[in-house]
């Protein structure tokens, strides 16, 4: 019988939050906080990444409205 010298590659998956190689408990992610930001991912419909910048999507209040018409 030979003995295969194999000691079960773990595959160097990586976590696809942040890229670190995955923890065997929290596959296939690196830990529990990245498995529950993928979660929130898919719970939330759209991926967000928090982040300090600021949305560029320019805010309602800073949205000026031309006061046209006014009578
Ligand atoms: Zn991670």
């Amino acid at each position: 019988m030979a003995e295969v010298h194999s000691i079960a590659k773990a595959r160097r998956s990586r976590c696809p939050i942040c890229r670190k190689p995955t923890a065997p408990d929290f596959r296939p992610f690196c830990s529990a906080r990245c498995k529950t930001l993928d979660l929130g991912r898919w719970l939330g419909g759209t991926y967000r990444v928090p982040t300090d910048e600021e949305p560029e999507e320019g805010d309602p209040a800073a949205v000026r409205r031309p006061a046209d018409d006014e009578e």
